[in-house]
């Protein structure tokens, strides 16, 4: 099957998978760990890329609308974060710098 990712290649990490990510933990983690998990993502690779961008129980609680988080670029560092919403585009890094 040409389509399949290779063995030990972990696909990328796109947009709708962050959003899949987001989703798993704001609803069932285990079900979408499997999800990715049938398309080539390692579970343990999931789970550091989710704490690399903050995402955990707690910021899922304090966040107050979950339908507006999304991964998106800092507009300073252009590096990937987790953002609150259409307003929030800078990472945690270059907002604390301010
Ligand atoms: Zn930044």
């Amino acid at each position: 099957m040409a389509a399949k990712t290779p063995k030990g290649k972990t696909p990328s990490f796109t947009p709708a998978v962050y959003r899949r990510i987001i989703e798993g933990f704001i609803g069932n983690r285990e079900s979408m760990l499997r999800e990715l998990a049938r398309v080539g993502f390692k579970r343990v690779e999931i789970l550091n890329r989710a704490a690399f961008l903050g995402l955990n129980e707690d910021f899922i609680k304090r966040c107050t609308d979950v339908e507006t988080l999304s991964v998106r670029r800092c507009l300073r560092c252009d590096g990937e974060f987790l953002s609150l919403g259409p307003q929030n585009r800078l990472c945690r890094r270059c907002n604390a710098r301010d």
